[in-house]
């Protein structure tokens, strides 16, 4: 079987790991592992400041934590994306309110953001699926008009870039995962990039359960204290010891993937042009880092088919999110503003292919066959 996803794994990460465990003597958090990683992703994003947190998840709330929200405050985000993006505002107690998305990209909708927001509404939170940019130019000029804070949730999209700039550094927070299911991984573990100075040392706070202790590491103060909200969000050194591996082949695992996705891309568009299916759109200024290759069937009927035909022909493909307006959970914590055009339909003939750094030769072109030779008789 042609699995959807193999993990990252480039041949280093024991070495590092050992050195952490057995030289260093030191995996707590924020060790000489963690700073290189984030040192790392400052530099190549060109962020002002990056913290490493235990997982995707994390981000988002400690990015939740600093927009301040209160009761009855409301959040904009995709109905179309992982529980953690609603979870993270959920826990801080904001009214979510879902919006539909755009189908060429499955990214959020500005149009809808713009009807969605109220005099409540204090945060959007823009998804870059498939590690393909939302429309910031469009997303940050609504923000800026209604005041509104801007969360990127960059989980899929370490590396990718929008008009030149690092996805997760152009709104005011951008949340990235190194969950192993990502491009980079950590096994779990993740990354804040905070855009707005202002943010910094309260970001630093949080993290540290409430207390000014990196100041104090600093000497800027003489003893720490709890001065604020926290919770603790730092990963273990050992963990940043894995990711660091990965971070040094960065440039090799992203064209490695880059170069699955584009032989995908050429080998159905012939079934695109037909008609038959719908490929990847990446609109003009950005840059994407092959976190995903989807296709779109014709129908709901049709993925069914499609992924039990693949499935016997020994590849793993496998469908994804289900809209959270029409999870329990998401009924319970918001409500869907406008009309469900695009979220549902579209979601239910999304089909993902097998993508991941490593893709041998054999096995790409076995999965394009595969999807080809269903199609044939269609
Ligand atoms: C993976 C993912 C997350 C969560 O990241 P974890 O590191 O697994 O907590 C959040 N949002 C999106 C869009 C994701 O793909």
């Amino acid at each position: 079987m042609i699995n959807f996803n193999l993990p990252p794994y480039v041949g280093t990460e024991m070495e590092y790991v050992r050195e952490a465990c057995a030289v260093n003597r030191k995996i707590c958090g924020d060790g000489p592992f963690t700073k290189k990683c984030s040192e790392w992703l400052e530099n190549r994003f060109n962020s002002n400041k990056i913290l490493l947190t235990t997982s995707g998840t994390s981000a988002l709330e400690l990015a939740a934590i600093l927009c301040d929200l209160h009761p009855g405050d409301e959040v904009i985000l995709p109905s179309f994306t992982f529980s953690s993006t609603a979870t993270a505002f959920q826990m801080v107690g904001a009214t979510l309110v879902f919006v539909d998305v755009c189908p060429d990209t499955m990214n959020i909708d500005p149009d809808a953001i713009e009807r969605a927001i109220t005099d409540k509404t204090k945060v959007v939170v823009p998804v870059h699926y498939a590690g393909v940019a939302c429309d910031m130019d469009r997303i940050m000029d609504i923000a800026e008009r209604n005041n509104l804070l801007v969360v990127e949730d960059a989980a899929q999209g370490v590396l990718s870039s929008y008009k030149g700039k690092a996805l997760g550094t152009i709104g005011h927070f951008g949340c990235y995962s190194f969950h192993e299911t990502k491009n980079y991984s950590m096994g779990e573990g993740g990354a804040l990039s905070i855009n707005d100075s202002r943010y910094c040392d309260r970001a630093e706070i949080i993290r540290e359960k409430g207390t000014n202790r990196q100041r104090f590491f600093r000497g800027q103060v003489d003893k720490y204290t709890w001065v604020d909200r926290g919770s603790s969000y730092l990963p273990s050194d050992m963990n940043a010891a894995y990711l660091w591996a990965q971070l040094e082949h960065a440039d090799e695992i992203n064209e490695n993937r880059l170069s699955t996705w584009h032989f995908y891309q050429e080998s159905l568009k012939p079934l695109a042009d037909a008609g038959k299916i719908e490929l990847p759109y990446i609109p003009e200024g950005c840059e994407h880092n092959a976190h995903m290759f989807y296709i779109k069937c014709k129908d709901l009927e049709e993925r069914g088919d499609l992924i039990s035909y693949l499935k016997e022909h020994g590849v793993q493909a496998v469908f994804h999110y289900i809209p959270l307006h029409d999870a329990p959970a998401g009924k319970m914590f918001g409500r869907f503003d406008g009309e469900d055009r695009f979220t549902t339909s579209e979601s239910n003939r999304l089909v993902r292919l097998p993508m991941y750094y490593g893709l041998g030769e054999a096995d790409r072109h076995h999965v394009a066959d595969s999807v080809l030779s269903f199609y044939a008789t269609r």
